[in-house]
């Protein structure tokens, strides 16, 4: 939405394709407490507010999927459930999705007690057990969402220490979060309709136990989604995120790359910062020939698998 903002506002024709709806994965966070500018504000809210902001200057087509991105003479084809279009420059903003904890009963209970989205489904486990497996800033946030709204939580982190900013953990702390470090998940088990408990292995030890539980938040961290980039045989880097320079240029002429998908902290005011700066380059070499190479000079054997 930034990239569209400033894209548009540089007098770019451009426009936001958007499988969901605009906003992205931060429309599931509780809470955003280091946006500047909103002390304290629902994810949800803010990415509300930033689309209406963006919807000023840009059309965001929603619930448009892009299945495929080639390039085709000097311009680039983009093959969509909404229809084809043509263009001369792509800013990829593609985001980052839940990983997955991979343990048994993990499938077979989503929605039946699992859960990747604390906003989403935390109401349905008010006054019951929860718990919230990881030890970063989401895991935490999450944990004490739940917390507030009324559930029983407890966190379930795999080492002895968190990973979550210390401002969080010391919230933590205040709002006595209960804790059990040391501990992996092994398996989610239930009576086939819901989940019942989790198992799971102190690595200290090598100690099974089992605790009861209604509900299971994973929060374990996110992945690139990173299809349409290497689509495009973009740059990778560690991690499977996009590879882009200081002005947000992939190593493909004309392909520009920002927000989770290129790494980095995952911040909703990197994703901003990364956004703007990529329109304003391709802004840049839309007039100007900053690239000798045409976007028909490229060779790109396409994925390999
Ligand atoms: P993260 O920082 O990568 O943390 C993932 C957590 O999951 C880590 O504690 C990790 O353990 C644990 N983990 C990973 N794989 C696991 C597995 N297989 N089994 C058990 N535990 C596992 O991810 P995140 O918390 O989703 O945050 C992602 C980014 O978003 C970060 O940059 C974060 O700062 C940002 N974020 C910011 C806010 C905010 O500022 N308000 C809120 C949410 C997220 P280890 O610690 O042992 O590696």
């Amino acid at each position: 939405m930034a990239a569209g903002i400033y894209g548009a506002r540089s007098g770019l024709k451009c426009f936001i394709i958007e499988k969901g709806s605009a906003g992205g994965q931060a429309m599931t966070s509780p809470w955003i407490e280091n946006y500047p500018g909103f002390p304290r504000i629902e994810g949800m809210k803010l990415m509300e507010t930033m689309a209406a902001h963006a919807r000023e200057y840009i059309e965001i087509k929603e619930g448009v999927e892009v299945v495929g991105i080639e390039p085709s003479g000097q311009d680039f084809k983009l093959t969509t459930s909404g229809g084809t279009f043509y263009s001369k420059g792509i800013i990829l903003a593609t985001g980052a999705y839940h990983r997955k904890l991979l343990v048994p009963g993990e499938d077979e209970y989503f929605g039946k007690g699992v859960s990747y989205c604390s906003t989403c489904d935390g109401f349905f486990f008010r006054k019951r057990k929860v718990v919230v497996v990881g030890g970063g800033n989401t895991a935490v946030t999450d944990a004490l969402y739940l917390h507030s709204i009324g559930c029983d939580v407890t966190l379930i982190h795999r080492r002895e220490s968190l990973r979550a900013d210390l401002q969080l953990q010391g919230t933590a702390a205040e709002k006595g979060l209960k804790m059990i470090m040391n501990s992996t998940l092994a398996s989610i088990y239930g009576d086939g309709e819901k989940v019942t408990g989790v198992e799971m292995v102190n690595s200290a030890n090598g100690k099974k136990e089992k605790l009861a539980t209604d509900g299971v938040f994973i929060a374990v961290g996110t992945v690139p989604s990173s299809a349409l980039a290497k689509s495009l045989c973009v740059e990778m880097g560690e991690g499977g995120f996009v590879k882009v320079d200081i002005n947000y240029r992939t190593n493909m002429p004309f392909v520009y790359a920002a927000g989770d998908l290129v790494g980095g902290i995952l911040q909703v005011v990197a994703a901003v910062h990364g956004g703007a700066v990529a329109a304003l380059s391709a802004f840049e070499d839309l007039s100007n020939p900053y690239y000798t190479r045409t976007r028909g000079g490229r060779s790109c054997p396409g994925p390999k698998s």
